[in-house]
């Protein structure tokens, strides 16, 4: 198989990228390395394992001219997972978001058609659906996106879910919860919770807790995220929604207990769930996928890669106060 990993160069792509390596595949990475690293990669782009493309997928004209003409022969898959995915900055530059998470998608819909690819796999987000009314939360919930972030991800989903359709492009989306693991994303976004904490244990300061710590999220272990890519990218099912979560929702109090540290409370913010937690028989049941790490062995495992998050900006609850003014401002 040869397959193409937008968003390669980053978090959950790279962990896809060893693991269709892995499984004998040829692999494209194609990122513009805006929040991606090159040190997620760059071994295998040395040893010519993978070739890599860096251009920016909103850019429609690069895309046909870099992307469609430097590449030779066929592309049998394409996972997109190139976004640019952080909240603050999507409330502050909305424009950017929708470049990056709806067109980009447009136009690699287009290379898809162009290389009539047997599956085009997209990574959706359970930020679709706002404040959930119903928690385990199946995929048939109301969807009620909160900042641009989320909007331009369900955008991005439906242009997918209406290429299947108008195209008969065979397309599965999986809607990702809180994706956890080594290489997580540490750019100087105020943003997902484990490189704040991390960074907060590695210089000893306190962990600012959002709330009152009992808020629960669906933790989902990154290597059983590039599994079910694989897995639903080698399945016959197309024109399917999927949610991906652990099969759990663990309290940020619980998750403090495990790294060890002390502890400091900061405002509780607008537009966030007090629990994410995904309903996964479906995906369990129509691609037979099962979560196979545990919450507290991946907190096991990242505590063990923590020295990498040492170059991650170090929050407290003046900056974090500072960076998150545009939240308060547009969400409450
Ligand atoms: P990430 O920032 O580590 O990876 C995204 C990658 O996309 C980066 O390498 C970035 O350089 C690249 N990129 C961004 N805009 C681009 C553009 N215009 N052209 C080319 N490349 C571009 O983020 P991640 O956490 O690995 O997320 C991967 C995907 O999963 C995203 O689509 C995200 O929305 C989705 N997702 C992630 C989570 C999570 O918890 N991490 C949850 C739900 C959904």
């Amino acid at each position: 198989m040869r397959v193409m990993i937008s968003g390669g160069a980053g978090f959950i792509g790279s962990h896809l990228v060893d693991l269709c390596l892995l499984q004998g595949c040829e692999v494209v990475v194609v990122d513009n390395l805006s929040t991606g690293r090159l040190e997620n990669i760059d071994t295998y782009i040395w040893n010519r394992k993978i070739t890599f493309v860096n251009v920016d997928l909103s850019d429609k004209l690069m895309v046909e001219k870099k992307l469609v003409r430097e590449l030779e022969g066929r592309i049998d898959v394409i996972f997109h997972l190139a976004a640019l995915a952080d909240i603050v900055p999507s409330i502050e530059r909305p424009y950017d978001y929708h470049r990056s998470n709806v067109e980009a998608t447009i136009n690699l819909l287009e290379v898809a058609r162009h290389y009539r690819v047997s599956k085009f796999v997209y990574a959706a987000s359970s930020s679709c659906y706002g404040l959930p009314e119903v928690t385990p939360t199946t995929e048939t919930a109301r969807i009620d996106p909160q900042y641009p972030y989320a909007l331009t991800k369900y955008l991005g989903e439906e242009y997918v879910l209406h290429f299947g359709k108008v195209y008969k492009l065979p397309v599965i989306s999986l809607r990702f919860f809180n994706v956890f693991g080594p290489r997580s994303r540490t750019s100087g976004q105020y943003g997902a919770v484990f490189g704040i904490f991390l960074k907060q244990k590695l210089e000893g300061k306190a962990f600012t807790v959002v709330g009152d710590g009992k808020q629960t999220r669906d933790f989902t272990f990154v290597t059983d995220v590039a599994n079910v890519c694989l897995q639903a990218a080698k399945s016959q099912v197309v024109q399917e929604v999927f949610n991906i979560g652990s099969g759990g929702s663990y309290s940020i109090n619980y998750l403090t207990s495990l790294l060890g540290g002390e502890v400091t409370y900061i405002p509780k913010r607008p537009g966030e769930p007090d629990c994410t937690f995904a309903d996964i028989s479906k995906v369990t049941r129509v691609l037979g996928w099962h979560p196979q790490v545990k919450f507290e062995e991946g907190v096991k495992e990242v505590l063990r890669e923590i020295e990498s998050w040492r170059k991650a900006p170090l929050w407290d609850e003046h900056s974090i106060q500072e960076a998150t003014k545009s939240w308060f401002s547009c969400l409450s």
